[in-house]
């Protein structure tokens, strides 16, 4: 039983799978975090651009996300906390340059009509 891209132990069927091919919506923050790093680890440029919140979209390019995600070499996920609207979590991936990087962020969702969207996150260093 393969475990998913994002590491829950959950079988890709079963995790993510749904809600990249859009038979469902993530119910909980966690859920669409989870997912979206999944889409990460797939290049699913358009998956991250469709959940991210209306009002931020402007901010970030189909073309820049999908460069970002194809340079990295995408390890693991780690979910620190997640509550109400907020998810913090470690992403692990190397580089272009093969080195080891730790992606630290506390992240804010917002819901619109049931349907749950990354809305902004503070980084840690
Ligand atoms: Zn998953």
């Amino acid at each position: 039983m393969e475990n998913c891209y994002c590491k829950s132990g959950k079988p890709f069927k079963n995790c993510c799978e749904p809600f990249l091919n859009k038979t469902a919506f993530p119910k909980t923050p966690e859920q669409l975090m989870r997912s979206r790093y999944s889409a990460y680890v797939l290049h699913d440029a358009d998956y991250l651009v469709a959940t991210t919140h209306i009002s931020e979209r402007k901010y970030y390019s189909n073309a820049e996300i999908l460069k970002w995600s194809k340079s990295n070499t995408w390890l693991k996920l780690e979910v620190i906390e997640a509550y109400e609207n907020i998810v913090e979590f470690k992403a692990y991936y190397l580089n272009e340059k093969q080195e080891a990087q730790v992606h630290h962020e506390k992240s804010t969702f917002k819901k619109e009509d049931k349907v749950w969207y990354y809305f902004d996150g503070v980084f840690f260093a």
